[in-house]
């Protein structure tokens, strides 16, 4: 494998809709996506179900994920306690967003900058007071990195700034997040750069893009040639950001793994099975509008995806 697909369908697609999925259904999901090749899969989010119905199983679905031995099981927090659920439900990988807008920070996550980084502090001391095989991993999202609904232009400067905080309170990583779809491709490039200079390399690894102006898949390549290899993508382009109006569509998980794909990088994920995770989806979500480009066109003639050695098939196996 030469990138890592994260899929967040199952948190950033079904929070954003109104239909509540079944539980039973969520893991029907979670389990043909594994199949299908996915390693990594944000499942959730611990926020309180009276702001998010839709992901009130996330503490049964981060243990039933965390049985499928190979598959890394992430999900999203809030705060403290939404880490304190998180970690007590066995989830692999923890992600904390800060919005780099401040004034979306206080609307989304009803915090300011300073609240927020001292959530991550606290966070970085439960974690490291836990056995070292038992701690998830802990990512910072710069959220709104290229540029807010709200306030517009983010200066890169706060971004930086921002990233450099998250790690000096105790993030492994910072990610970088458009959540409203306003990066193109040279900023991309130019703020991974930007972070990098003030983090290095290992400490910024993953991106999460959106397609709301159609420069999704443009983004994932200018990020790609960058030097990311992580990247976070939704079944169908499902979902979006609600307090970002107008910003809809995630990155169309489809369409990503057939780019990288024809281009020879390999994703581990098998095209044809990921359209069967498709169907299935799209079974339980019939009111829902589901996007991407190759699972309407099929897959080219004689289409060859990237080669990679070892491959096996896969079954689900319970972790020991
Ligand atoms: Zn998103």
């Amino acid at each position: 494998m030469n990138v890592l697909i994260s899929e967040v369908g199952p948190r950033d697609g079904l929070q954003n809709i109104s239909a509540i999925m079944p539980t039973e259904a969520k893991k029907a999901w979670i389990d043909a996506a594994f199949l299908a090749g996915v390693s990594e899969i944000e499942v959730g989010s611990f926020v309180p179900p009276r702001l998010l119905p839709q992901l009130a199983d996330t503490a049964e679905i981060v243990s039933y994920a965390r049985r499928i031995k190979g598959l890394t099981v992430a999900a999203l927090v809030p705060n403290r306690m939404g880490a304190e659920n998180a970690i007590k439900a066995g989830a692999h990988k923890i992600t904390l967003p800060l919005s780099c807008s401040e004034s979306h920070s206080k609307a989304n996550l009803r915090r300011t900058h300073a609240e927020v980084l001292e959530e991550a502090r606290q966070i970085a001391a439960l974690i490291s007071d836990l056995p070292e095989k038992e701690r998830p991993h802990f990512e910072g999202s710069l959220s709104t990195a290229f540029g807010c609904t709200l306030e517009g232009h983010v200066p890169e400067e706060k971004v930086v700034e921002l990233g450099i905080a998250l790690m000096e309170a105790g993030c492994d990583e910072v990610g970088l997040a458009d959540t409203t779809g306003y990066a193109n491709p040279a900023s991309v490039r130019r703020l991974i750069e930007k972070v990098w200079a003030a983090v290095g390399e290992d400490a910024l690894t993953g991106i999460h893009l959106h397609n709301t102006r159609g420069l999704g898949l443009a983004n994932a390549y200018a990020a790609f040639e960058t030097g990311l290899r992580t990247f976070d993508s939704s079944l169908g382009g499902l979902g979006g950001c609600p307090f970002a109006p107008g910003a809809s569509g995630n990155l169309v998980t489809e369409d990503l793994v057939y780019m990288f794909e024809a281009m020879g990088v390999s994703t581990g994920i098998d095209l044809e099975k990921l359209f069967g995770v498709r169907t299935l989806v799209q079974d339980a979500l019939k009111d829902d509008d589901f996007y991407g480009f190759t699972p309407e066109a099929g897959l080219p003639l004689n289409f060859t995806p990237a080669k990679v050695s070892g491959v096996t098939s896969r079954t689900i196996g319970a972790n020991s």
